[in-house]
């Protein structure tokens, strides 16, 4: 049985964990024990990369026994049933005070579960987020790890010597006890299918209301990269746009299949914000919007129903495409801002208490939607931690009154074009719900008390009233 020498495990070495494994093996003070379920997996990474030094094991073990205490091993499998079969086999062999972290895209109720089960073990169990795909894994990730302050103390410096830095910063904190750190990679996921979905709608509107081809629609993202909007999904997008596809001389774009895959997570977020009643409405839009585009027999059979009769184009090119910029970054701000009422729901729900800045700071670098308006989102909690609103913020606010009437030629535009921009509506309808000094909400009380006796409250007097409506119906 080998000797105990390394300070931290990976276990899992298919694409995600080999290149986390690296990453941790070529920080300075770290020896890294692996283990894969079959040993192949571990006999290329081994002689892939001699440098890492890895130390190598072929049962559970061999793997405890080669790690020093208090024992940390990084759960890379999976997700679901991988991770509860690693669990089971880490908690076998492993003793308490150990720390299991699973950097695998679980869903945060299971997380939460995991954490109770693996708890009463005496070993600490860790749901960490890792957001950045492969290379994030690699280079430097976003990190958002849950669990006990008591396993932060151990872990931290580890994470932090392999996140992504932005600004002089990490991008790993501990965000909050049990599936915090899964709950808030969540809401990331959550929010970038928004981002996602609002620059592809900013690119449809500027193609068909401009005639622009996808080689200069990337100069107009290039060119809005320069500014708030800079971000790496802007960045990509302007690539994408760009790329020609090598058998048809075609831009890339217009070969790829339009029907949008999706691996769950925006799902996820959905689902959640429903049974904590948040309107995230920007993100159901988005997830949605791939639903749509991925039913070609529905789509197929309404391909001859009406739209409008006369055909589009905007007058003035330039003046359009500033006003769909204005108009995203209006809608972007509202996914944020819904995106940030679920972690604020979420958090007391579960009881988690999350540094809103801090989640924003930690997805600065190294995830998908890092982007320099993040700097904006941690400030304007740092004014006011208890901000009712994130759209509501001063910056923000601004950004808004600057915006609103450009976003609202948008979706007029878009609507009576025939095109759809569901995310942009959607967000728009969103902000002036939020911003309306009455609702229709009065009457569905009334509807719902005529029909169900469910009660109403009144604007002048306190009490629950209900009404003798029709007498007998
Ligand atoms: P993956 O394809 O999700 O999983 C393959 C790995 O899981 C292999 O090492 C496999 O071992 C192991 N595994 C599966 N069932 C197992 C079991 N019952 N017992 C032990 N090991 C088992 O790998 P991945 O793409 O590298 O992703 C790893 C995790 O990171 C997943 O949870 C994924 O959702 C998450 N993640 C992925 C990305 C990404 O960009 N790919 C980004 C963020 C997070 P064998 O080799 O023996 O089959």
């Amino acid at each position: 049985m080998s000797q105990a020498k390394a300070n931290i495990g990976v276990i899992g070495l298919a694409v995600m964990g080999s290149n986390l494994a690296r990453n941790l093996a070529s920080r300075e003070g770290n020896t890294v024990a692996v283990f894969n379920r079959s040993y192949e997996k571990t006999e290329t990474l081994l002689s892939e990369h001699p440098e890492a030094e890895f130390v190598p094991a072929k049962t559970y073990e061999e793997f405890a026994a080669s790690l020093t205490t208090p024992r940390t091993a990084i759960i890379m499998v999976q997700a679901g049933r991988g991770t509860d079969a690693v669990i089971d086999e880490l908690t076998r062999v492993f003793e308490p005070g150990d720390i299991i972290v699973d950097g695998g895209n679980a869903l945060f109720t299971d997380t939460i579960r995991r954490e109770k089960a693996v708890r009463e073990t005496g070993i600490n169990f860790v749901g960490a987020g890792i957001s950045g795909g492969e290379e994030g894994a690699l280079k430097g990730p976003s990190i958002m790890p849950g669990g006990s302050a008591e396993a932060w103390q151990t872990l931290g410096p580890i994470l932090e010597g392999i996140a992504a830095v932005a600004e002089g910063e990490p991008c790993v904190t501990h965000v909050g006890t049990d599936g915090a750190g899964h709950f808030v990679k969540m809401i990331h996921n959550g929010i970038e299918y928004a981002d996602m979905q609002l620059i592809a709608e900013a690119y449809d509107l500027i193609r068909r209301g401009t005639g622009k081809s996808p080689a200069e629609i990337a100069d107009v993202f290039a060119e809005w990269n320069r500014g708030d909007l800079e971000s790496y999904l802007i960045e990509i997008t302007a690539e994408v746009l760009r790329q020609v596809d090598a058998e048809t001389g075609q831009p890339l774009v217009d070969v790829i299949l339009d029907q949008a895959g999706a691996k769950g997570t925006g799902a996820w977020t959905v689902k959640s914000a429903l049974d904590l009643g948040i309107p995230v409405s920007g993100i159901a839009e988005a997830v949605f919007a791939r639903s749509l585009s991925s039913k070609p027999a529905q789509r197929a059979a309404a391909g001859d129903l009406p739209g409008p009769e006369a055909a589009w184009a905007v007058d003035d090119a330039d003046a359009f495409i500033e006003d769909v910029r204005l108009a995203l970054y209006a809608s972007k701000i509202v996914a944020y801002s819904q995106g940030f009422d679920e972690i604020i729901a979420g958090a007391q729900e579960y009881g988690w208490e999350i540094e809103k800045g801090e989640v924003a700071k930690l997805w600065r670098g190294g995830c998908i939607i890092r982007a320099r308006f993040l700097n904006r989102i941690t400030e304007a909690y740092a004014e006011d931690p208890e901000l009712v609103a994130l759209l509501t913020a001063p910056f923000f606010r601004e950004v808004l009154v600057g915006g609103q009437e450009a976003w609202r030629r948008v979706v007029v535009a878009a609507t009576q074009a025939g095109i759809p921009a569901p995310a942009f509506s959607s967000s728009l309808a969103y902000y002036d719900g939020l911003r309306a000094e009455r609702l229709p909400a009065a009457l569905v009380q009334g509807q719902r008390d005529f029909f169900g006796a469910h009660t109403y409250k009144r604007v002048d007097k306190e009490g629950t009233f209900h009404t003798l409506w029709s007498g007998d119906r």
